[in-house]
């Protein structure tokens, strides 16, 4: 008899952000790698957003999207793969947060879990106050899932539309 698959299928959403040596081709190059993480499917990446930069000092703008992805992987697991891809695309890691980057990768949700340990927190406790991470989540939960939520219960797309738009606009991609 065939045995059939049983590894399980989450769907996990990734917020993508870059302000550094290129931001909109780090994006792009950073969609692709995350379609070659194992057992994993990129399912649709959001339109991209342009921004001002909430970190300290004068930074160049942001180029902000989301990606939706498909994966058999647990959720440290899946933070590893992140990590993995921003050290290949020249992220550094310093004492200072929120600095100028080549990549970010945050694990915004994954499926319906919370999850609160040192390593990882889903979910990403800030991602209900940035109007960078809300805006392309809402145009993928339009696209995939308009009863798209937070483990709470409380829409994305309730959240966007909430959320101030001051400085935000689509980035010419
Ligand atoms: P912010 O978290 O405010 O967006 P940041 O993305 O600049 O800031 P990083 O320096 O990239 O922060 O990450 C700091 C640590 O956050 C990582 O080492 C990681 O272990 C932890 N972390 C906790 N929860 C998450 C998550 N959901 N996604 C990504 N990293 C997370
Ligand atoms: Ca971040
Ligand atoms: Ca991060």
């Amino acid at each position: 008899m065939t045995r059939l698959s049983t590894a399980q299928k989450n769907i996990a959403y990734i917020g993508l952000g870059s302000n550094l040596d290129q931001p909109l081709s780090h994006i792009k190059q950073a969609a692709e790698a995350l379609s070659q993480i194992p057992q994993t499917q990129l399912l649709a990446l959001s339109p991209l957003y342009q921004s001002k930069a909430i970190g300290p000092g004068s930074q160049p703008d942001y180029i902000n999207g989301a990606a939706a992805l498909e994966t058999s992987l647990p959720p440290l697991e899946l933070l590893h793969q992140l990590q993995a891809i921003e050290n290949k695309q020249g992220r550094k890691r310093g004492s200072v947060r929120w600095v100028a980057r080549t990549l970010d990768l945050d694990l915004l949700l994954f499926n319906n879990i919370t999850l609160e340990t040192d390593e990882l927190t889903i979910p990403h406790p800030r991602m209900t106050e940035r109007n960078f991470v809300l805006f392309p989540l809402r145009d993928l939960a339009k696209h995939l899932s308009p009863a798209l939520t937070l483990p709470d219960g409380r829409s994305i797309i309730n959240l966007a539309q909430n959320c101030n738009d001051d400085g935000i606009y689509l980035a010419n991609s």
